[in-house]
Formats: C-alpha cells, sequence, structure tokens
C-alpha cells in the first residue's frame, strides 16, 4: 500500500499551524484508538498511520525535512519507533481533555504485580461500585446523577511509566536481593512474604518518579453524570466500561459499577412496574360513593370514582398510571385501595344521626356469623 502523504492522513493545509496540527492529529486519535474498536484492524491501521504522521508533522526539524524530502527525509522516523516514540507525548496532547480513560492503556503502567523483571504484566485496573439513591418519583422519567469519586489514573507527572526520567529501568530490589520475598523470624518459626520494598516483584525503579513513587498512578477525582433510565428497578448496576482504576503496565481500566438504589415512598408500594396506594375513606362516603382525587406521583392528580357501597379494602385500577417499563414502552398500572375508616368519636349530633340511620337501616341488633369467602 502507497503510504499517505502526511497533511492528507491528518486533513490538514500545508500552512497548518501545531496547534492545528494537534487539534487534528487528537480527533483522529480518539476515533481510531484500538481501545475503542477492538478488533477492527483498519481502525488500528488509521490509527498508527496518523500517530507517524503527527510524530513527524508536530517536530520542526522533522517536519521541514518531510517537506523538502518528502518520505526519505524522514525515513527512520516512521514504522514502530515513530509509532512508540509519539506514545510518549500522548499527557502533553491529552492531559486536561478528559482523555484520560481513553488513552490509559498507552501510558502503561507502573505496578507491583509482574512475576518478571523484564516483560512484566499488564493487568486490568480495578473495577469498584458506586451507590446511588434515586426517589421513586425521579425514576418516572430519565434521571441524570452527578457522581463524584477518586480513582487511579495513570500519574501525571511521570505519564504513568513510574520513572522520573520517563524510561523506566530496574534495579535488584535492595531488601529481598531481587527474590521478591523477605523471611521473617521470630522465636519459634520463620516464614515468607511478599517483599514490601518491591511488592514481590524483585526489582524496583532506580529512579522512582517522587509523585507517585514508582507505582505510576496517582488518586485523581473522577465527576461523571450517570444516565437512569426511566422504571429502572432497585439494586439494578448500570456499567460504566472504563471509568474504574487504571490498569498497570497499560492493562485496560476497570469499570465502574453504578447500583441504583430506588428508596422506598412513604405512600406509594412498588410490584414490578405496578403502584399501590391506600386511601382512607368514611362509612358515609363508602355507602354514598364519591369521586377522589388520587395524588399521583408525579404531582398530577387522577379521579377516581367510588361506586356507592364500596367495601372496605376495595381495589379499583386505573390503567397506565404505573411505573414506566424499564424496557419498552408503556406503564403499569396503579391500583387504588379503599380502607373503610370507623370514626372512633361521635359528637352528639353525629351518633344521634348514626342511631337515627341504623333505625332506618333496620339494622339487626346481634349481627350473625358470615363466612369468609362472602365479601
Ligand atoms: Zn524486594
Ligand atoms: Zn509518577
Amino acid at each position: 500500500m502507497a503510504k499517505r502523504d502526511y497533511y492528507e492522513v491528518l486533513g490538514v493545509a500545508k500552512n497548518a499551524t501545531a496547534d492545528e496540527i494537534k487539534k487534528a492529529y487528537r480527533k483522529l486519535a480518539i476515533e481510531n484508538h484500538p481501545d475503542r474498536n477492538p478488533g477492527d484492524k483498519a481502525a488500528e491501521e488509521r490509527f498508527k498511520e496518523a500517530t507517524e504522521a503527527y510524530e513527524v508533522l508536530s517536530d520542526q526539524t522533522k517536519r521541514d525535512a518531510y517537506d523538502n524530502y518528502g518520505f526519505a527525509g524522514v525515513n527512520n522516523a516512521g514504522g514502530a519507533q515513530g509509532y512508540s516514540a509519539a506514545y510518549r507525548d500522548f499527557s502533553d496532547i491529552f492531559s486536561g481533555g478528559g482523555f484520560e480513560d481513553i488513552f490509559s492503556s498507552i501510558f502503561g503502567g507502573g505496578g507491583f504485580r509482574s512475576q518478571q523483571s523484564s516483560s512484566r504484566a499488564s493487568n486490568q485496573g480495578q473495577s469498584f461500585r458506586y451507590n446511588v439513591e434515586v426517589e421513586l418519583k425521579d425514576i418516572l422519567t430519565e434521571c441524570k446523577k452527578d457522581i463524584t469519586y477518586n480513582r487511579q489514573v495513570p500519574c501525571e507527572s511521570c505519564n504513568g511509566t513510574g520513572s522520573s526520567s520517563g524510561k523506566p529501568s530496574r534495579k535488584i530490589c535492595p531488601q529481598c536481593n531481587g527474590t521478591g520475598y523477605v523471611r521473617q523470624s521470630s522465636a519459634f518459626f520463620s516464614m515468607q512474604r511478599p517483599c514490601p520494598q518491591c511488592g514481590g516483584e524483585g526489582r524496583i525503579i532506580d529512579d522512582p518518579c517522587p509523585k507517585c513513587h514508582g507505582s505510576g498512578l496517582m488518586r485523581k477525582q473522577q465527576k461523571i453524570r450517570v444516565n437512569i433510565r426511566p422504571g429502572i428497578q432497585d439494586g439494578t448496576d448500570i456499567i460504566l466500561q472504563g471509568m474504574g482504576n487504571a490498569g498497570t503496565n497499560g492493562g485496560p481500566y476497570g469499570d465502574l459499577y453504578v447500583r441504583v438504589n430506588v428508596r422506598q415512598d412513604k405512600f406509594y408500594v412498588r410490584q414490578n412496574d405496578d403502584l399501590f396506594v391506600q386511601i382512607p375513606i368514611s362509612v358515609t362516603q363508602a355507602a354514598l360513593g364519591l369521586s377522589v382525587n388520587v395524588p399521583l406521583l408525579d404531582g398530577t392528580t387522577e379521579k377516581v370514582e367510588i361506586p356507592a357501597g364500596i367495601q372496605d379494602g376495595k381495589m379499583v385500577r386505573v390503567k397506565g398510571k404505573g411505573m414506566p417499563h424499564y424496557r419498552g414502552y408503556g406503564n403499569g398500572d396503579l391500583y387504588v385501595k379503599f380502607r373503610l375508616m370507623v370514626p372512633k368519636r361521635l359528637n352528639a349530633k353525629a351518633k344521634a344521626l348514626m342511631t337515627e340511620l341504623s333505625q332506618a337501616l333496620g339494622e339487626e341488633e346481634s349481627p350473625r356469623p358470615m363466612s369468609f369467602e362472602e365479601d
């Protein structure tokens, strides 16, 4: 495949400023970064091509050579060497832009966990959970929650290398002499445990970054906005990929699990997507019937007609006034349960009227048993 002109690759003019080149590259790198396009060889090639172009055009000397002599002028800048060289500039290009998470893997972490000293294994960063609490009424529509938490990101002062020079070289750990273990003895026994200085690796960075002490990681406050879809069930985890801790030695970021806890409402009980609410009514209201304005969670009211003669505990279903379905469209139903409240105290007038009412109804003096099946 013929090599494309570097300016063409980045889509900038021949006289583009350094800033324009940087911006163009940043855009291409984000679009085509392998982390965002796993398994996509074409995207990886575009990423490499753009990185190579940027590596030359961002360096005035190389850019002059390229302008004058073409690829021949920058022969040894291309290929794998140029590719990796440009990686070191990433923190500069992407600092402050919120791109740290996307570019975590190429900074390379400086963790402790590997067993070998030469080719250190990369580990995925830790995933963790963050709990958010929402009210039932919050999830009638889409709900956004801003959360702030601390996580590990590649150290900003050493670009995650763990080394103050940016080129980590490793020496035998003086505490364990490279074994990775130290022996602890007491009067009765001795035991081995991982060396605290090198974390069991046997080697330590000989010029540790003063900020991260060679770990290559630092804690950083992260703010994100979580979108919670309507109708989410209590205890559901929303998984935000790559928002956990940075991996070590270029390993991928862990994930953030946002657990959504739906607080119980004082009046509304949820069962799947249906809602239940109780409304107290008096004996006379039950006997005469009435229309009730039932308050809904969203602050509106729903007029519900109670037929005359409704019995205690009867439910009226209001279709489509329950919680929204988390998947698909529409809502569950609202069930209004009417509870018959008997007055505990009567004033003289009420008592007289009640007595009169009882006589008018021809109530027997001594009620008889009723079957449990009767209502
Ligand atoms: Zn050690
Ligand atoms: Zn550092």
